[in-house]
């Protein structure tokens, strides 16, 4: 098998169902319709990178049988993609430091909220945390014979950064994508983006914005990811136009 990208979660902030709701999609029996918060695996040869740790990362880590991580990149600050960094430390024990990457924005935010987590020695009292050094983002890099480009884009007022893997692209908590970042994504064949929901928001696509940027981009693929509560996979699946999808946690994506 080639290089694959696993959903570990396709829900919004709330995750499906949301607490308390008797909606559609949160009383639904469909599995798909059961959303952890937003964040997929990357895995190529040897390599494990996990793109965001957000709150439902153990059970996600769990459920997917992830053994060990190289690297952690994170989209942005977050809870809903960050709040899991504690858990992360199981990939730490025997002194393993965990490289973090982001922008140098998502990185302060991080490291400001889990400072604790950020550090390359175990704590002498011998309480059990994260070993994670912080790596700033260049324009491109390269992780196990693969060039990486970040792609920044607009999420209301905040910086997302996604990712560009080869065809692959992987962007969340989108609300705009500006021209040179388009630039940067020209060849796109496999494009991941968040779709939140059918009405207006702040900070996040809605349906008909995601689509019409999922049809510009013209790429063979589209998964759309990040969803809030309200429709159902298979009410999503006769919303969007046929060549656009909606993701669900567990599904495997292959890519070159
Ligand atoms: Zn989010
Ligand atoms: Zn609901
Ligand atoms: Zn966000």
């Amino acid at each position: 098998m080639g290089p694959t990208l696993t959903f570990l979660g396709t829900g919004g902030s709330f995750g499906v169902p949301l607490i308390g709701c008797r909606c559609g999609s949160c009383t639904s029996v469909d599995p798909r319709d059961q959303r952890l918060r937003a964040s997929v695996l990357l895995q190529w040869d040897q390599t494990r990178i996990l793109i965001d740790a957000g709150p439902d990362f153990r059970q996600q880590a769990l459920r997917s049988g992830i053994m060990g991580l190289e690297e952690v990149w994170l989209t942005h600050g977050h809870a809903d993609h960050t709040n899991g960094i504690d858990d992360l430390r199981v990939f730490c024990f025997g002194g393993r430091v965990l490289p973090v990457r982001g922008s140098a924005t998502t990185l302060q935010e991080a490291t400001t909220r889990f400072r604790y987590a950020f550090r390359s020695e175990p704590d002498p009292s011998g309480v059990s945390h994260p070993l994670l050094l912080p790596k700033p983002l260049p324009e491109s890099f390269e992780v196990s014979g693969r060039k990486v480009i970040p792609l920044p884009v607009h999420h209301g007022p905040f910086s997302v950064t996604g990712f560009r893997i080869g065809e692959l692209v992987y962007l969340t908590d989108v609300s705009e994508i500006p021209a040179s970042t388009f630039d940067l994504m020209e060849g796109t064949r496999i494009l991941i983006l968040s779709a939140l929901r059918e009405e207006p928001h702040p900070t996040h696509l809605t349906f008909d914005q995601a689509i019409a940027i999922g049809q510009k981009i013209g790429a063979e693929q589209v998964w759309f990811t990040h969803f809030a509560h309200g429709l159902t996979h298979s009410q999503m699946e006769a919303r969007f136009p046929p060549s656009i999808r909606p993701a669900y946690d567990g599904l495997v994506v292959e890519f070159t």
